[in-house]
């Protein structure tokens, strides 16, 4: 069943039906869209919240652990939690108690005013992704961000590099793409500030010789990657490359950004520690206060002492670093919470031990309905991509998409008890993940592809 055998208008067919199934299960999630959207812009509070897979968002009721209830009723096994945000479980013990600590037993969100658990979080961090110094955003996108103007402040070089299609939030630097006639804007950016070619560089992941190239041209403050490609499908690391940029970003005198928002699936200290690499700074994010906002960058000691001790860049004022609530009380007590208690090494062990039985799961299924797809594993997470062979890039990983294959299968485990994140076919395991959960997906699923095959 390729894009080109697989029979598209029973596809078609099947999609309608799962359509027509959700819109008759959520009748409360529809009434509440429908009273809401007249003042939400684009009906819903957030934009990108308008793609689901189904006419209507599903409305929240409830969630705990690895389940949510929407506004129905329903119960779902989440696998999707939250697109990471929600890695550490919904709403874990643990830091439920530090929330209800800090802001309502002792009170005191934000008060300009620094708490011991800044420290402890920052310790917890530095001992696992191994930089020595770090910083607090509420987003992973701010994180980035910042660590952008950081990289240009010390290296005196303007432009950025990054993989093409690859994703880290809303930062103007990284909307650019390879193409056939040389870099050019991520199509569909929104208003860019500036011309992206102008302040940017691109090449394709696991390819050395492009970064080689690219980087000889001495302009490069920084390379921003993830150490494996999670927001078009997973593409791992060939053998050699991640060592490559290293070798490479060091005698260019560029400095290495490891965004481990995602990856941060591949262990307590996300790659960085599970392969050994070494960045100058790593950025993270979502997953890491329980879901309460945050985002953090480590910086080296010796990138650190750079930054500090330039005279010309403003840290503690208007100098383009920084948010009033940015290393707030209510943020960094969640996070202490959950490093410390909840996103364990223990419970990464368990979590990865799961999605390896997903993967397993999801590559039988892969041989019995013999489908060209191929199904990756990134730690506690799993997903699987419309090609085989896998991916090697971007760009190859963004030709395999399937948009409405994709919204059949989310539509039709939906409808059966299992959320998957829209806008991948990704799985992520948290501590209260089962293996009962996993099974009850790969019934699903087969049962899925068992209808389309006919
Ligand atoms: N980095 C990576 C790798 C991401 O996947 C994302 C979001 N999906 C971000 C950064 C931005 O995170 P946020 O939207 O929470 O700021």
């Amino acid at each position: 069943m390729t894009a080109t055998t697989m029979d598209r208008t029973r596809l078609g067919q099947l999609l309608a039906r799962e359509r027509g199934e959700f819109v008759r299960r959520t009748p409360e999630s529809r009434r509440l869209h429908e009273a809401a959207a007249p003042h939400l812009l684009g009906g819903v509070p957030m934009t990108w919240m308008a793609k689901s897979a189904g006419p209507y968002p599903l409305y929240l009721d409830s969630a705990r652990g690895a389940r949510v209830t929407d506004a129905d009723g329903n119960r779902y096994v989440d696998f999707c939690l939250g697109d990471t945000g929600a890695m550490a479980g919904h709403s874990p013990a643990a830091t439920v108690e530090a929330v209800e600590r800090r802001y309502g037993r002792l009170g005191g969100a934000t008060a300009m005013m620094p708490t011991e658990d800044a420290g402890a979080v920052a310790g917890i961090l530095a001992e696992r992704f191994g930089v020595a110094e770090w910083s607090f955003s509420l987003s992973a996108t701010d994180a980035n961000r910042w660590v952008l103007r950081l990289a240009r402040a010390v290296t005196g070089r303007p432009r950025v590099l990054v993989n093409s299609f690859s994703y880290h939030g809303s930062v103007d630097e990284s909307f650019i793409v390879t193409g056939a006639d040389g870099p050019r804007a991520r199509p569909g950016n929104v208003g860019p500030a500036y011309d992206v070619t102008e302040t940017s560089r691109v090449v394709e992941f696991n390819d050395l010789a492009g970064l080689e190239r690219e980087l000889a041209a001495g302009d490069v403050a920084a390379v921003l990657m993830e150490p494996a490609l999670t927001n078009m499908g997973i593409v791992l690391p060939e053998p050699g490359y991640l060592a490559g940029v290293r070798e490479l970003t060091r005698a260019a005198g560029t400095l290495l950004i490891n965004d481990e928002t995602h990856t941060f699936s591949a262990g307590p200290g996300g790659c960085t520690a599970a392969w050994g690499l070494e960045p100058d700074v790593v950025t993270l994010g979502k997953a890491i206060a329980g879901g309460i906002p945050i985002g953090a960058y480590g910086l080296s000691a010796e990138l650190a002492d750079r930054i500090w001790s330039d005279p010309e860049a403003d840290l503690v004022d208007t100098g383009g670093v920084g948010g009033t609530l940015a290393g707030n009380a209510l943020s960094l007590a969640a996070a202490r919470a959950t490093l410390e208690r909840v996103l364990t090494p223990e419970a990464f062990a368990g979590m990865t031990a799961l999605s390896g039985e997903y993967t397993a799961g999801v590559q039988g299924l892969i041989d019995r309905f013999a489908l060209p797809w191929t199904v990756t594993q990134l730690g506690a997470r799993s997903e699987y991509r419309f090609a085989s062979p896998a991916p090697r890039n971007g760009t190859e990983s963004y030709l395999a998409t399937d948009a409405e294959l994709e919204d059949y299968l989310h539509l039709f485990l939906l409808n059966r008890g299992i959320f998957l994140t829209p806008f991948h076919n990704m799985a992520l395991m948290c501590p209260e993940t089962s293996s009962a959960d996993v099974e009850l997906h790969l019934e699903v699923l087969g049962a899925a592809l068992a209808d389309l095959a006919g």
